[in-house]
């Protein structure tokens, strides 16, 4: 369904400029913007996917990943067709990359007619914690989100958004006041691997990350480790210094593996090495980050949260599986404060 963009800008001859990420594209009468999802129709710029959901599931918090937002409890997720990122190594493509003249057959392959109020409902009847608007890029889907979580917040709902971190400054201004948490993708700390891979620019998504601490939402970020793209010792010392200096030793970053098989255009690339995962782990714990985790490393107990003052393992993790034995928010053991969102 068709929705007037909340955040553009119209210009002269029909010419509109779309201000919802950090692309500001400006787009002819009849064209979409780089995420494929906002067309200008006669002057107007349209969202095409409002209400459309490209899929809508229960998932444990974890998987999105937040490891300190309500550890153990469900979120209804949903996501739409489109991205404004257009990295080579996507997992999500089938539904990120669309052909930007096939969005109609898309639709009907990936389309699930589904309002706020129902998404809403839905997330309640499932005795979810929260909603998560993840998948594809939220920012993107803009309006839906935001009329989404407006909804969902009267109802007691949590609003989390899994996103690459690459939306406008007043975009951000909009959803703040609605969104509990967020996971950011940091890919890298190399400028020109965003440019190259992702089509987009690191100093963006650093800026927001600073601007997510500011407005005081719970942020946890994440990085996935393809060999050879983003495995560099140095820049993931630069990483993890600037999480520590920059946005706080309490931000969780947790670390991924890469699986070449399921990418977008990385198939002849290599899957991550569980020692490479560890190396690089030390590095986020030498940096002095407090949380670092490393997915999937299910025998090393890499994703246990440890409290920073006992050691003692407060959080312990088997796959999606959850003990919590935290005492409100602080260590069963020593009863100093483990940060995060706990009740
Ligand atoms: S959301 Fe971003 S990519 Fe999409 S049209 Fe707007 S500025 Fe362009």
């Amino acid at each position: 369904m068709m929705y007037e963009s909340i955040n553009y800008k119209k210009r002269d001859n029909q010419l509109v400029q779309c201000n919802t990420c950090s692309h500001f594209c400006e787009i002819q009468p009849g064209n979409v913007g780089v995420c494929a999802v906002r067309k200008n129709i006669q002057g107007k710029l349209e969202l095409l996917v409002y209400g459309q959901a490209a899929a809508a599931n229960i998932d444990p918090v974890e998987k999105k990943p937040l490891f300190h937002f309500y550890p153990g409890s469900q979120t209804f997720s949903v996501g739409t067709l489109g991205c404004n990122f257009r990295c080579d190594n996507c997992q999500n493509y089938e539904i990120s990359q669309i052909d930007k003249l096939k969005l109609e057959q898309s639709l009907q392959n990936y389309g699930i007619a589904i309002s706020a109020q129902e998404i809403v409902d839905r997330a309640l009847n499932g005795n979810c914690k929260s909603i998560a608007y993840t998948y594809n890029e939220p920012t993107i889907f803009l309006e839906y989100a935001l009329d989404i979580m407006k909804l969902a917040r009267k109802k007691g709902l949590k609003n989390i958004w899994v996103s690459n971190g690459f939306m406008s400054n007043s975009t951000l201004e909009m959803i703040a006041p609605y969104l509990d948490a967020i996971n950011i993708d940091l890919k890298s700390f190399d400028q020109d691997f965003y440019q190259k891979y992702c089509g987009a620019d690191l100093p963006i998504v650093k800026q927001n990350c600073q601007q997510i601490i500011n407005y005081n939402i719970w942020l946890e970020l994440t990085t996935l480790i393809i060999p050879d793209y983003t495995d560099d010792y140095k820049m993931l010392g630069k990483l993890t210094n600037f999480i520590k200096n920059r946005l706080g030793e309490q931000v969780p970053w947790h670390i991924s593996a890469f699986s070449p098989e399921i990418s977008w255009k990385m198939r002849d690339g290599k899957p991550t090495s569980l020692e490479l995962l560890y190396n690089i782990y030390k590095i986020g714990k030498k940096a002095g980050l407090k949380y670092v985790y490393a997915g999937n490393v299910v025998d090393e107990g890499l994703d246990d949260t440890v409290c920073d003052h006992c050691k003692a393992k407060v959080i312990k993790r088997i796959g999606y599986k959850v003990s919590n034995n935290l005492d409100d928010n602080k260590c069963f053991n020593c009863q100093r404060e483990i940060q995060g969102v706990f009740k």
